[in-house]
């Protein structure tokens, strides 16, 4: 009897520029261990382990496989269609060996229903919005059906010519809702009388047979298990553009230079999204454009450093948080009627400040190599009653100003150049704070529509304080401006 030999191999794809190609690496086994270490380049990969056996190395059994996690994703707008890597940084579709494109121009609907109309319009509207899953097992290929059944048959009615070579099912997520439509895919051709389908159809690139979608799409979705893809058909935001979207994005980006809280996508708020874009989404060449993937990164932006704004409220016990609102109009007396006199007690925090915080967090991960960190929001709002406000008679904690102790290595610093250092790298290059330098020294204050900064020499020595009295009363300190609780909702 001859002895079996086991042979024992991992099997996965890898992408390189956008190029995906297959490694196979035999495994030595000792005794009944294997070792096994997964090189790098499967990260983000479904990679198969075999076992092969006898001599015509037959798959023994089925491939074991091993999931990693995998948050690659696709985004279908209605107009086109794109593919992220796990760092939300789009990957091109391979057109040929010498060009690739960002998006594929993709439709879906029939000619009379476009997105985002009649997504419940069983056969003729575009597919809903939401969450839908491609899944290696639900790919077909005409080829496979022999070219009778294929043409001709009833599993592929009109052929190449009405589905295209491939075509991939899609499932939709348990919490998408699909209003009642189901077999819809995926597919590759220009007929446009499939309703709810999303047809890959681009006359640029002019792809004959549906190459890049075998290149990009087929050999991606056979080496990985399932694959995100969102719908969306929200409207992205430019320069130029208004409302109150408009203004939301504007306060979460507003520690992205310093953007102001406005109904209008201006050139400051540009400016933010270029720099959210770079810093933030690790964007090689950031638009200024905030599509639907710039709105789901400042959804998880903002998920993951949201202000608790209860360590923001005042500490007197007598008012309930956030003052009582006296003194509207009301200037510090033989004072001109600027705000840094005016003794009001806004409705809550502002939400420029808020978000500035966040974004402060959010430096701290990836400058001055992570050593510093916000230990705890000390001071922000403090009410006439409160002690430290009649002792200072200051008028900038209320609502409009907040004072950060900050962590270095793990503890509070209470060191004045580590407050100079998170000044001027944190809250003046990243947030927009204004700096001078003097006698090559940097100097911290106030310039009008800018957050400003205390320096050490006013007082804040061991501390970070941050506020936005120069910005304009009207219309950047606005009542609804101010906040009791930070929002919740989302953007996309
Ligand atoms: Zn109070």
């Amino acid at each position: 009897m001859t002895e079996a030999r086991y042979k024992w191999q991992l099997r996965y794809e890898k992408s390189e520029d956008g190029e995906i190609s297959s490694v196979t690496t035999d495994l030595t086994r000792n005794g009944n261990r294997i070792q096994l270490t997964l090189p790098s380049d499967t990260a983000g990969y479904t990679v198969e382990l075999l076992a092969l056996g006898g001599v015509d190395s037959e798959p023994l059994c089925n491939p074991f496989t091993i999931a990693l996690r995998r948050k690659e994703h696709l985004v279908f707008n209605g107009s086109s269609l794109q593919w992220f890597d796990k760092d939300g940084k789009e990957v091109p579709f391979k057109v040929d060996d010498t060009t690739s494109v960002n998006a594929l121009k993709a439709f879906t609907g029939s000619a009379d229903l476009q997105p985002p109309e009649g997504q419940d319009k069983v056969n003729e509207g575009p597919i809903p919005e939401g969450i839908w899953w491609l899944k290696r097992d639900n790919l077909q290929c005409i080829d496979d059906l022999g070219f009778w059944r294929g043409t001709f048959g009833r599993t592929w009615p009109g052929g190449v010519e009405r589905w295209g070579r491939y075509r991939l099912w899609l499932e939709h997520d348990p919490e998408t809702k699909n209003q009642g439509r189901t077999n819809l895919c995926v597919l590759g051709n220009e007929s446009r009388n499939t309703g709810g389908n999303i047809h890959i159809f681009d006359s640029e690139t002019d792809f004959t047979d549906m190459e890049v979608f075998k290149k990009n799409f087929v050999k991606r979705v056979e080496s990985g298990g399932r694959l995100k893809m969102r719908v969306n058909y929200a409207k992205s935001y430019k320069k130029g553009d208004t409302g109150n979207d408009v203004l939301e994005i504007n306060f979460r980006l507003t520690g992205f230079g310093g953007v102001l809280p406005n109904t209008e996508f201006t050139e400051l708020t540009e400016k933010g999204v270029k720099q959210f874009q770079r810093d933030y989404m690790g964007m090689d060449t950031s638009t200024g454009i905030v599509d639907v993937n710039t709105l789901e990164a400042i959804d998880e932006f903002s998920e993951r450093y949201r202000e608790n704004v209860d360590d923001y409220k005042c500490s007197c016990g007598k008012c309930g948080g956030f003052g009582n609102g006296q003194y509207k109009g009301v200037y510090r007396d033989n004072e001109p009627e600027l705000e840094m006199f005016h003794h009001y007690e806004y409705p809550g925090m502002h939400q420029s400040l808020l978000w500035a915080v966040s974004a402060a967090r959010f430096y701290l991960t990836v400058k001055l190599g992570g050593e510093y960190s916000v230990k705890q929001i000390y001071s922000a709002y403090r009410c006439w009653a409160n002690a430290t406000t009649i002792r200072t008679k200051t008028t900038n904690h209320m609502g409009k100003a907040v004072d950060i102790h900050f962590n270095k290595n793990g503890s509070r610093t209470r060191d004045v150049k580590d407050m100079d250092i998170l000044r001027e790298k944190i809250f003046c290059e990243c947030i927009g704070a204004p700096k001078q330098i003097r006698n090559s020294i940097p100097q911290f204050g106030w310039l009008n529509n800018q957050f400003g900064l205390e320096s050490a020499a006013v007082g804040a020595t061991t501390w970070v304080h941050l506020d936005v009295r120069e910005f304009d009363t009207q219309p950047y300190l606005n009542d609804m401006y101010f906040v009791q609780c930070n929002s919740e909702k989302t953007l996309v």
